[in-house]
């Protein structure tokens, strides 16, 4: 990823997880604290969809932006296409070469 300057790319996916995971647990701290307001008088069903949205834009994200620069195709869907659930982000970090075109200076 370095070598198509795509780095930044996986920098704002982990953020968006980051954020995600955040959602999550005011999700769950919503749930167990139905009467607190510390979440901004939002509801469960408000911060449920907080949740939702940003892990979709976060995969979204990954789908659509890392690309190989010569033929614009997608590493991102190939990954989480190709690659097990548990494992695909790890692989698509340790690509030493594009799966579309096999180039190595194009991952
Ligand atoms: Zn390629």
């Amino acid at each position: 990823m370095h070598r198509t300057k795509q780095a930044w790319k996986v920098n704002v996916f982990l953020g968006l997880i980051l954020l995600t995971l955040a959602s999550f647990g005011g999700m769950l701290w919503k749930t167990n604290n139905p009467d607190d307001r510390l979440l901004l008088g939002l509801g469960d069903i408000e911060v449920a969809f907080i949740f939702v949205g940003i892990g979709s834009i976060a995969s979204a994200w990954m789908w659509c932006t890392i690309c190989c620069p010569k033929y614009h195709q997608s590493v991102g869907k190939w990954g989480m296409q190709h690659c097990s659930v548990s494992t695909w982000f790890t692989d698509l970090l340790a690509l030493k070469k594009c799966p579309h075109c096999g180039n190595v200076d194009s991952i």
